[in-house]
């Protein structure tokens, strides 16, 4: 809506104008304010910072959202604090800088990416089937869907509304089949976040971890935005990943994005955890006859040439697909079926290549 004199477009200025920066100056003003956008009731706005600022802005930002939230007409706000352009002037600090947070994400066991070269591969349904998966074992598993371009998981799910709001003004996440998720979808409308930059991305998405009441996790899968661009390298470089799977399909063209995201993810050295090979055979419904449409072994051949795990192979079927555009994932529908078991195997060798063994105390519990 930017450039529309609109009266909520005023009444969002005005907001902002009414809160002080510690240098005594008003927000509105400020030049600080990017990307300010009003859809539906939903609010989402940027406030530039130089990095070393965000300790200064962090109750600012929270001011932002609560007061703009306290506006007729408005449903929720999502404001991030982004540091994406040359920074803006150092403020003259008249208050103490407010003391450290504790880790928001310190109950989470293991924070693992779940990648592909490029978008489609199905990394989205391979991320909520290896969830399933990992929650049939027994984990404790949760999803943050930041696949901004295309955030799947609330159809995959069936995840219907919004989020709620927890205590400490954090949001609920959603549930489903035993999962708790959130996906960038619930929260900022598609064309908005189309336009994010890298810096912008990476903001928001490691502000969604932190603000989102996730509680003890052994796994959060984080559904990244597909491809190996600065977005996704600031991605992996500002989470504190324990590392990362890739999902690729057989075809040429996608084992070389495989391996530029391997590339991607060893510059900031996050271990690979492997790569999932999805779509590799088709299953034909009519007579269960299994096909190589897209030849078969190049994803095991290429990783064992890039030294990294093979998790398995995932077959291309009807099934699979029904379940998914029906908010119904198999793993959920049948988790010790033939595809069920796929996942799980799948997911075992996934944690066997984790280090350490999660490290949220009671695996079951909430
Ligand atoms: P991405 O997240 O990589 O963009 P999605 O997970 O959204 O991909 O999958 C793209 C489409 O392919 C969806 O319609 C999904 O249901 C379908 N799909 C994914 N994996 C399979 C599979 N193994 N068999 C059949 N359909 C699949």
């Amino acid at each position: 809506m930017s450039g529309s004199d609109s009266l909520e477009e005023l009444e969002l200025r005005a907001a902002l104008d009414s809160i002080q920066l510690p240098d005594g100056s008003a927000l509105g003003g400020s030049g600080r304010v990017a990307g300010l956008n009003i859809s539906g009731g939903r609010v989402s706005l940027s406030i530039q910072i130089a990095p070393q600022e965000a300790p200064l802005f962090v109750p600012i930002r929270d001011q932002v959202e609560a007061r703009l939230r306290a506006l007729q007409g408005v449903t929720s706000v999502f404001a991030v604090l982004t540091s994406e352009r040359a920074a803006p002037p150092e403020l003259t600090i008249r208050t103490p800088a407010p003391a450290i947070k504790p880790d928001p994400l310190a109950a989470i066991g293991h924070v693992i990416a779940v990648a592909s070269g490029k978008g489609g591969v199905g990394k989205s349904t391979t991320t909520v089937n290896l969830a399933l998966a990992l929650r049939a074992q027994g984990l404790q598993v949760g999803i943050l869907d930041a696949d901004i371009y295309g955030p799947s998981l609330p159809t995959l799910l069936g995840l219907h509304g919004k989020p709620g709001l927890a205590q400490g003004r954090k949001l609920k996440p959603m549930q489903a089949y035993g999962l708790k998720a959130m996906s960038m979808g619930l929260l900022v409308e598609p064309e908005t976040a189309m336009v994010w930059r890298g810096p912008m991305i990476m903001s928001a998405i490691t502000q969604m971890m932190a603000d989102v009441d996730w509680g003890a996790l052994d796994v959060l899968l984080v559904d990244m935005p597909p491809g190996t661009g600065d977005a996704q390298l600031a991605l992996a470089q500002g989470t504190q990943l324990a590392g990362a799977v890739i999902v690729s399909t057989p075809q040429d063209l996608s084992l070389i994005d495989a391996r530029r995201g391997i590339t991607m993810f060893r510059k900031v050295d996050v271990p690979i955890l492997g790569i999932i090979e999805n779509m590799a055979h088709f299953i034909c419904p009519d007579c269960g006859s299994s096909h190589a449409i897209f030849g078969q072994g190049g994803a095991e051949l290429e990783a064992a040439r890039l030294r990294v795990p093979f998790l398995g192979a995932v077959p291309l079927t009807m099934a699979l697909r029904a379940a998914s555009d029906a908010g119904q994932p198999v793993t959920a529908r049948d988790p010790y079926g033939p595809l069920g078991q796929i996942y799980q195997q799948i997911a075992q060798a996934m944690l066997a290549g984790l280090t350490t063994m999660p490290r949220a105390q009671s695996p079951g519990q909430t």
